[in-house]
């Protein structure tokens, strides 16, 4: 069964200047272990199409499955409940809180959790991305690649079912951009989650198990 999948997606913008359909009838799924990677050119809808995957916007047409269940016509707080427990994601431009060590920013989404276990959890993640020795550093202590594999620590914590990673490597040179994606097909396949990336980075294509093209709104 797809952990996500998007079944005959429009999505539609109504700006004062004109209607843009920036989805058109699209189908997507991810299924568990697998890294599907969404291409395509400026403008084709990657991130509108990212946005639905990450329930952070609702389709003007279509239903939205997520773990089989339909979730299209959930409310914004029902939404958000899904993004924290089912959704992990990662940008390109780490998006880490600089006052807080590499630790408490992986054990940052978890704070509403009141298990106990969640410093265990973000030490143990830290050390799967191999930065067992790095828990105290701020941010403005790291280099790139150990910022990225930090987001991509904390896109975790929640043990997620998906992970949703936005132009994952856009920040980083070619070889540290590969020591990511190898961490990233790690750790799916490890937790055997699904991985959604957009980008138009052809390195990135090279680790997807199925790549999704869209051009102008329509999957080709
Ligand atoms: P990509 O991520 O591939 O660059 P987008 O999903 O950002 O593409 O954009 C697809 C189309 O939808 C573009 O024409 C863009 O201008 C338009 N668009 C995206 N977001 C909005 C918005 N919030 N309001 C109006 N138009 C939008
Ligand atoms: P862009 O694609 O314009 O560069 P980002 O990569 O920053 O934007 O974010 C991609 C999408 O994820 C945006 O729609 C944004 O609203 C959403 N987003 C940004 N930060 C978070 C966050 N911390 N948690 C969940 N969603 C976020």
């Amino acid at each position: 069964m797809s952990v996500i999948q998007l079944k005959d997606v429009t999505k539609r913008y109504d700006t004062e200047a004109e209607i843009i359909e920036a989805l058109k009838a699209v189908d997507f799924r991810a299924d568990r272990g697998e890294m599907v990677v969404v291409t395509g050119p400026s403008g084709s809808g990657k991130s509108t199409m990212l946005n639905m995957i990450g329930l952070l916007d609702s389709p003007t047409e279509g239903t939205i499955h997520l773990d089989g269940r339909n979730v299209t016509n959930f409310s914004e707080d029902e939404r958000t409940e899904e993004r924290r427990s089912q959704l992990g994601f990662v940008f390109q431009d780490f998006h880490l809180l600089p006052m807080l060590t590499a630790a408490e920013n992986v054990e940052l989404p978890s704070m509403w959790d009141t298990d106990v276990d969640r410093r265990d959890r973000a030490v143990d993640l830290l050390r799967r991305v191999g930065l067992g020795d790095r828990l105290s550093h701020t941010p403005d202590e790291l280099s790139g690649g150990q910022q990225q594999r930090v987001a991509i620590a904390r896109s975790l914590i929640n043990e997620p079912d998906i992970l949703l990673a936005d132009e994952p490597t856009g920040n980083l040179d070619q070889e540290t951009g590969e020591t990511v994606l190898d961490e990233i097909t790690r750790l799916k396949n490890e937790e055997n989650i699904a991985v959604v990336a957009i980008t138009h980075d052809e390195q990135l294509v090279g680790y997807a198990d199925r790549v999704v093209r869209l051009v102008d709104g329509v999957v080709q």
